[in-house]
């Protein structure tokens, strides 16, 4: 089996991952903030411990607002229905994925509105076509860091200039590039970060962060309240952080998997995953350019792109070519629309989709060979 469906979730994790969380589930068995024994204290310092890691990931110098979500989805709800109100008009991108679209869609029925910034053939946006869509009431910028159909990255620090400039704030879902690629909160002037642990990350589902500015923090209504183990003499969310964002007994072993997880990272560097992955982006490219009967959907080149390489079959159908993948050659890939129509349509892959092809740390550059070459023959029939 050759899995190359990581833009979904990274598979395998690296073996830390399970040591951590299976020490957890047989060894520990105890919540944070609910109990003042040792493995209750275990506990806690193993979830600060990942605040601070992802703290020193991300640039970002307050672990007290480095929030510990159920994932990805969860962050960006929490940034959108938690900052945004009646009469709120908020900007993404054209490319965004469904994880914004959707909550997006439901604050439409409230009063929200919001534009697309219209990005190019190969879902880049022009950070300057942002400055002609704001409007007095333009509370929110909010943009997929990494695009997960066509490998885009979009010039984050540009984009954070120009909100700076304008005062308003700017939210990165770091889905496809968190653990692999460079984010300076600070330095970029980011108000929320919103990243998965189980993607680049190399942790387990079921767990993330939202890495908040404390300005933004201030003025951001919890979606969810309840229990926190702390001021339970109060009736009401306690103000500080991270409490006041994280209600109800948390997912411990995701906790513990996605801390040994992130020091995995720390200790490899982001800048050597990242050339790995782009080695291996390179490679397969390289081979897909001889192959007419199919189309990229996204860039050739490797400046701004990550390892997403999204392909339209042009003399099969693209369900039937991911199938022959699996079936005959035992690659994994991903085909459809991957929970993101609005890339599609940028794109042109409306309604076809593509296959979706996405290495990750533990690809090898063979298997880029094996994957190009059964490309080629189910391509050229
Ligand atoms: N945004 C992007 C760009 C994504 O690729 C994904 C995952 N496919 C999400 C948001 C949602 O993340 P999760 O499913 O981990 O909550």
């Amino acid at each position: 089996m050759i899995y190359l469906d990581n833009a979904a979730t990274s598979f395998p994790k690296p073996p830390a991952v399970a040591k951590a969380m299976l020490h957890y589930i047989q060894k520990v068995g105890a919540s944070i903030n609910r109990g003042v024994y040792a493995p209750a204290q275990e506990a806690g310092m193993t979830a600060l411990l990942l605040r601070e890691s992802l703290c020193r990931l991300f640039g970002h110098d307050s672990p007290a607002h480095c929030v510990l979500t159920p994932g990805n989805t969860m962050g960006l709800n929490m940034i959108l229905r938690g900052w945004l109100r009646e009469g709120s008009h908020c900007l993404v991108s054209a490319v965004e994925h469904n994880a914004v679209m959707r909550p997006l869609g439901d604050l439409a029925g409230q009063g929200v509105t919001f534009d697309r910034i219209p990005c190019d053939g190969t879902g880049r946006l022009d950070p300057e076509e942002i400055r002609k869509r704001i409007r007095a009431n333009t509370r929110l910028v909010l943009l997929a860091h990494g695009s997960n159909v066509s490998g885009v990255v979009q010039d984050a620090a540009a984009v954070g200039q120009i909100c700076r400039e304008y005062g308003i704030p700017f939210a990165l879902d770091a889905a496809q590039t968190a653990g692999h690629w460079e984010i300076c909160f600070k330095e970029w002037g980011l108000s929320a970060l919103s990243v998965p642990g189980h993607k680049g990350l190399m942790g387990p589902g079921g767990i993330g962060a939202l890495l908040l500015s404390p300005e933004f923090a201030a003025g951001l209504t919890p979606i969810i309240s309840g229990g926190t183990g702390s001021v339970s003499d109060l009736e009401v969310q306690p103000s500080y952080m991270p409490d006041r964002f994280e209600s109800g007994t948390p997912n411990l072993p995701g906790i513990y998997g996605f801390q040994a997880a992130a020091e995995f990272v720390e200790e490899t560097g982001a800048a050597v995953l990242k050339e790995h992955e782009t080695a291996l982006t390179a490679r397969l490219l390289e081979q897909l350019r001889d192959i007419p009967q199919i189309r990229l959907a996204g860039p050739w080149e490797l400046a701004g792109r990550t390892g997403v390489v999204s392909i339209d079959f042009l003399s099969v159908d693209n369900a039937a070519a991911a199938s022959r993948l699996e079936q005959e050659y035992g690659i994994l890939t991903r085909c459809g629309l991957h929970c993101a129509p609005a890339a599609h349509r940028t794109l042109g892959t409306f309604p076809q989709g593509t296959v979706r092809i996405s290495p990750g740390w533990f690809t090898t550059p063979e298997e880029m060979d094996a994957a190009a070459a059964a490309v080629a023959a189910i391509a050229r029939g």
